[in-house]
């Protein structure tokens, strides 16, 4: 047996109990340890045991608030106490980790959670709100309380305590907004009815869905798109042509639009602003400030506590091989502005190949670049989560994505995933959203990581290629949904319909006239679905379409989308 004050976690089932007093007391004697490991160390009693009379697990959860910067002495202090790293496949990320423990007290054994939450997004000021609410209001307790003999009464034999969690987490949230703790999106105007118009900034195969999503629903579509062919002209009211960082242009389509939206996270700040004043963009500036550059995203996720690679900042090639030398090869160099399908990015396998990789992406001039390690990911996710005016949240199931140098290939959704990690992966998508105060659609790509736990890779304001599964695949599809979102009506449902798989159909060879072949061979199979988005030129790895297949099981759909991408191609 050690001396330290803490044992490690004894994991047991989710035992539901009467409140028991004692937990105040195990609050008060850990929260004195934490102080004196690291002096001025507050640590707050939260949770359902600090709520006298309200039962639970009478698990003691415990907050303490700390800056980023801070969260590794303090994770050295408490670990000095004998506390252990949440385990499981779900753990919070070590920059807003979680820390578990069993203290004995009276004789008795008790389980205590430590949460550590950065500042940005007062989340351990909403937990004490919320117990103050609880304490304050023993209607608000009497119904928690019978919420949670629900969820304990459906839940099956041996389901884990985290399972328990997740399930109440509804609750929860209604609750946070009934009482004012927390605060609806500011942008909340009126829902638009059908005939209102949309505008949308971009025209590409993503807008072209979106407006197909919105014209079956009867409103109408003004685009914006440097290019007067492009994939969303066939289906637009309007398209306008411009540039996408056109500042008139956006000030013109803002102008013939109820509400603005845009396709693509590359567009000019100043165009998107010149929209806003004329109709509400959704998702908001701050959605697309955060995320058109790498580094303020990176910026953004670090702030709030959310897990990344390791990435610096670098200037120049010397600066870049001190940062390579600091991360580890293989690391990863990417432009921060307008990258996507995997370009303006360089591979880096070791110090010498540093210099060409800063050369290549134009950083030899000073300009700053973002340069991460290179994670081994045992696969790559990704969550697509709308919010809408009220703060509500729906997610997507997870897909499962796979990618070649840098560009998707395929998706399979729902993930065969466990449900916590799916939780997870909803719960960290919320979290992002919530910060952007985003009305609309967020996507989150994120890393599997080998020993469980999931990272951030990237996020994207808006709809994404890793949910085009949706369109058969779910009850409302990731586009019907961004446009319910954006015009104020209520989401739709995201269950899944089935596995579905989804292909994308690349361009192959040289640039010339797009024609499509072998189209009634892929459909032989009645359960395809092909979706071509009107290119009028085809060239090599240009997305052109994509397959989805409904199927039973990932296997089968994935077998069945090969089968009928592998008979199309592009005619020379
Ligand atoms: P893009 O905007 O082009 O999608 P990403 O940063 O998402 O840029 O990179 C594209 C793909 O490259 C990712 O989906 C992943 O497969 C791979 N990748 C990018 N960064 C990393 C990394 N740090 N570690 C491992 N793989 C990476
Ligand atoms: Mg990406």
């Amino acid at each position: 047996m050690s001396d330290l004050p803490i044992r490690p976690y004894d994991r047991v089932p989710a035992a539901f109990h009467a409140w028991d007093p004692a937990t105040v007391d195990v609050a008060a004697a850990v929260a004195r340890l934490v102080a004196s490991a690291r002096p001025g160390t507050r640590v707050e009693h939260v949770g359902s045991s600090a709520v006298s009379g309200l039962p639970g697990k009478n698990t003691v959860d415990l907050g303490i608030e700390a800056d980023p910067e801070d969260i590794p002495a303090i994770t050295e202090a408490v670990l000095s106490l004998g506390f252990g790293r949440q385990g499981g496949i779900a753990p919070f990320p070590p920059t807003r980790p979680m820390f578990t423990g069993t203290v004995d007290h009276g004789g008795a054994p008790y389980r205590v959670h430590l949460h550590v939450m950065p500042p940005a997004r007062a989340e351990l000021a909403e937990l004490v709100a919320f117990r103050d609410a609880l304490r304050a209001d023993p209607d608000l307790c009497r119904q928690y309380a019978e919420a949670k003999r629900r969820i304990v009464g459906e839940a099956a034999d041996g389901q884990s305590t985290e399972l328990y969690t997740a399930r109440k987490a509804d609750f929860v949230l209604d609750a946070l907004y009934r009482t004012g703790i927390r605060r609806p999106p500011a942008d909340r105007a009126e829902p638009l009815a059908p005939g209102s118009t949309i505008g949308i900034m971009g025209g590409g195969q993503l807008g072209r869905m979106l407006a197909v999503a919105a014209r079956a629903m009867g409103f109408r579509i003004v685009a914006l798109d440097p290019d007067r062919a492009c994939p969303i002209a066939a289906v637009a009211d309007e398209l306008i042509v411009g540039r996408y960082d056109d500042v008139d242009a956006a000030r013109r389509l803002g102008e013939r639009s109820d509400v603005v939206t845009y396709e693509l996270e590359h567009v000019g700040l100043d165009a998107a602003a010149a929209a806003a004043e004329h109709a509400p963009l959704r998702p908001g500036l701050a959605a697309l400030r955060a995320t058109q550059d790498r580094l303020a995203e990176r910026r953004f996720i670090r702030e709030l506590g959310e897990y990344t690679a390791p990435w610096r900042e670098i200037h120049g090639i010397a600066e870049g091989e001190v940062a390579a030398e600091a991360l580890g090869y293989p690391c990863r160099l990417k432009l921060p502005l307008g990258g996507y399908d995997g370009r303006n990015q360089a591979r880096i396998r070791s110090r010498s190949e540093v210099a060409a990789a800063v050369r290549s992406l134009g950083g030899e001039d000073g300009r700053p670049l973002l340069l991460e390690a290179e994670i081994d990911f045992a696969s790559e996710l990704s969550v697509i989560l709308a919010r809408d005016r009220d703060g509500r949240t729906r997610a997507f199931p997870v897909s499962h994505n796979v990618h070649d140098s840098g560009i998707l290939v395929e998706s399979v959704a729902p993930a065969s995933i466990e449900a916590l990690q799916s939780f997870d992966a909803a719960e960290i998508a919320e979290r992002l959203a919530r910060s952007l105060d985003l009305v609309g659609v967020l996507t989150v790509e994120l890393f599997q990581l080998r020993g469980g736990g999931l990272m951030i890779n990237e996020l994207a304001p808006r709809v994404h290629n890793s949910g085009h599964w949706s369109i058969e695949g779910a009850a409302t599809s990731q586009f019907e949904q961004q446009v319910r979102a954006i015009l104020g009506l209520p989401l739709g449902s995201v269950e899944p319909r089935g596995t579905t798989a989804m292909v994308n159909l690349l361009g192959t060879g040289t640039d010339r006239e797009a024609r499509l072949g072998g189209v009634p061979e892929a459909l032989r199979d009645a359960g395809v679905h092909l979706h071509v988005y009107g290119k009028r030129r085809v060239f090599e790895r240009r997305k052109m379409g994509h397959v989805s297949v409904v199927g039973s099981d990932a296997d089968q759909a994935l077998g069945r989308a090969r089968r009928a991408h592998g008979a199309l191609r592009w005619e020379v």
